[in-house]
């Protein structure tokens, strides 16, 4: 069983928004990420939706297969705004 280690690059991706649970709508048959369910069994990050559109993201891209957004930009700017002085409470 091996266990993630904090070193490895793709340790972030297990806190946030990323989730080993398969995610029906953003299922992709072209996708190996997607139809492999060793994946899901072995704990790793799965594709995830499109903060744009919903649409699939393969979780080794971080572009929307369907409308072409940067997911990393998209959370930059989510994070931006979220960002405390600049809410307009
Ligand atoms: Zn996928
Ligand atoms: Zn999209």
């Amino acid at each position: 069983m091996a266990k993630m280690k904090p070193s490895d690059p793709a340790y972030w991706m297990l806190f946030d928004e990323f989730t080993s649970t398969p995610n029906p709508d953003v299922y992709r048959d072209y996708c190996y990420i997607c139809r492999d369910p060793e994946y899901a069994q072995m704990g790793l990050p799965l594709c995830y939706a499109c903060e744009a559109c919903g649409g699939h993201v393969a979780v080794d891209d971080s572009v929307c297969d369907d409308c072409g957004a940067d997911q990393q930009e998209l959370w930059y700017q989510r994070k931006a705004k979220e960002a405390p002085g600049t809410s307009d409470k």
